[in-house]
């Protein structure tokens, strides 16, 4: 197996007829999904996508795949192949456009009407080329052919890249549901006449590669739902991605066969089913939809609530009324249906939610509880057909943390295929595909770009550091006015504490830090108040990682007097 050695240095010239492939987002990640393409000069990109920020990044709205390494050449890219219509696959796309809004846009029906919402809210006016499986599209030197798989949202795609250097086979995110809610399977077909032509590099979704055996159907879902809208006592409310058409179908029906009538709530929920209603992707019975303020007039058994927030994002509605924010209030007899996963790292809240949920009197039915949930990706069984199916040259395993990565390169040895041949690379590992064969050449420069409410990428990690040691260890302003004649402290210094509430004079004794710090700098000649506040920071924060065993975040201001 070629692996990303940690030491990879800048990648040599592709040689010519080469394929490069490079991931600058979700390799060693669930999120952010983002692959370029480099071939005969230019650049082909599919997906750009954005990660949702964990407990440990506080103040960061999303994370967006690092744009640096195709920064200067945005002229060569010849287009964005979207595969779906998840935030992980099309969230970044308003950013990069903001740097060239012109780049093609190739996506499915269902994918191009969501991208064309977001970028609506961003003010710009994408070029937008529409693909339906089955058809091809030429973005010289690259050759695409588009595929339909079946995945958590409808009319995603794989992606065929016909080049001089070989075939690449995308497949996206996908899964092998027998009997979808829109009967549109993946094209196993089409993966096998591919096969037969020669996919001489496979790029499979990673995310269950651990999962054993096969994901089962989206259906097999309904009895539990149906179960919730038959015997609820009173309102159900259901949360759920607000990208999740065919779930909100299943609700949507179960809700009309059980007398109640449905509000969506929160603004992506509102906006992406009524794109999906548009486009006839969710079938709604007349009368069934109502706003909410009608809603709120009708029987409690009467009502069902749609909403997001299934992952315990604080801001979402669910949060919200699980922390009496909200105007829906929650009440004895409620029952709130949580109708999707937990993406790792989201444990903890969606924990709280369900706490909060639960000690207003609310039944929470769960996917620990209840079957209310299937994936959206291909476990390893299905895995497994697609490499016994397409027979592929050269494997790399796409979309998931390290761990999934490895695991679906297994999978694909335990078909027969020659380790040499499976290439695991990470974000920013260059892997070249030359005369057949791929392997990881170097590594580009990729780090994680933070997008908060004021700024793109002015949020470093260094930023975050600060946060967090703000957040968990507290911080101490020290003001200092020096005498400039004599370097001597010309008052007592001022301690603004916060975070030290059990002991606010606790800094009272570093006064002889500050004294003795001063009296060295003076003996060596230091005047300089930058230089002067260096010295403080660093010998203030010694004391009191010394007397307290904590480290605020301590920030001094030297003045002249
Ligand atoms: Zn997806």
């Amino acid at each position: 197996m070629s692996h990303p050695h940690p030491e990879l240095k800048r990648p040599p010239r592709l040689p010519r007829k080469g394929l490069r492939v490079v991931a600058l987002g979700g390799l060693g990640e669930v999120g952010r999904n983002m692959t370029v393409f480099e071939h005969d000069g230019k650049l082909l990109i599919v997906d750009c996508g954005v990660l949702f920020p964990e407990e440990h990044q506080p103040g960061v709205d999303v994370i967006l795949p690092d744009f640096e390494w195709i920064r200067d050449r945005l002229d060569d890219v010849v287009a964005v192949v979207l595969t779906h219509g998840h935030e992980d696959h099309i969230g970044g796309v308003p950013y990069l456009l903001r740097e060239r809004a012109d780049i093609p846009l190739v996506g499915s029906r269902l994918t191009l009407a969501l991208i064309k919402e977001k970028l609506k809210e961003h003010r710009i006016q994408p070029v937008l080329v529409e693909v339906k499986e089955g058809e091809t599209r030429s973005y010289a030197p690259f050759d695409l052919e588009f595929v339909a798989v079946n995945h958590s949202i409808p009319d995603a795609l794989a992606v065929a890249i016909r080049t001089f250097a070989g075939m690449v086979l995308h497949t996206g995110d996908f899964k092998m549901d027998q009997f979808p809610l829109d009967r549109r399977i993946t094209d196993l077909r089409a993966f096998a006449r591919l096969g037969e032509e020669g996919v001489d590099l496979f790029l499979t979704d990673s995310t269950n590669a651990e999962v054993p055996g096969f994901t089962t159907s989206e259906r097999e879902l309904l009895p539990a739902i149906e179960q919730v809208f038959r015997t609820a006592p009173r309102r159900v409310i259901v949360s759920s991605f607000a990208s999740h058409v065919h779930r909100i179908q299943q609700v949507l029906d179960a809700a009309h066969a059980h007398g109640r009538k449905v509000a969506f709530v929160g603004r992506s929920m509102v906006r992406n089913m009524g794109v999906a209603q548009d486009l006839g992707y969710l079938t709604v019975p007349p009368g069934l939809i109502v706003p909410l303020d009608q809603l709120e007039k009708l029987p409690p058994h009467k009502a069902a609530l749609v909403c997001t927030g299934s992952q315990g994002e604080p801001l979402a509605a669910l949060s919200r009324m699980a922390s009496r924010e909200h105007k829906i209030r929650i009440g004895e007899g409620d029952t709130i249906l949580m109708a999707s996963s937990v993406i790792p790292g989201n444990e903890n809240a969606i924990s709280n939610v369900i706490n909060g949920l639960t000690r207003w009197g609310a039944n929470v039915v769960h996917k620990g509880n209840a079957k209310v949930h299937v994936s959206g990706h291909a476990s390893a069984g299905e895995l497994v057909y697609c490499y016994n199916v397409v027979q592929p040259r050269n494997v790399m395993p796409v979309h998931g943390e390290y761990r999934h990565l490895r695991a679906n390169a297994d999978l694909a040895i335990s078909t027969g295929m020659d380790p040499a041949n499976v290439v695991l690379a990470e974000d920013g590992v260059v892997v070249d595909l030359v005369d057949g064969k791929a392997s990881v050449v170097g590594k580009v420069r990729c780090g994680n770009v933070y997008v908060d409410a004021q700024t793109v990428g002015g949020v470093t990690e260094a930023t975050l550091k600060d946060r967090r040691t703000l957040a968990e260890e507290g911080v101490v302003t020290v003001l200092a006015i020096v005498d400039a004649d004599t370097g001597e402290l010309a008052d007592p210094p001022d301690f603004l504490v916060r975070g030290f509430e059990h002991a606010p004079d606790a800094f009272d004794p570093a006064v002889k830090v500050i004294e003795r710090t001063l009296a060295r700098a003076a003996a060596e000649g230091i005047g300089d108040s930058q230089q002067l506040e260096q010295m403080l920071g660093r010998d203030i924060g010694r004391w009191s990682h010394k007397t307290f065993r904590r480290s605020p975040l301590i920030i001094p201001l030297v003045i002249d007097a």
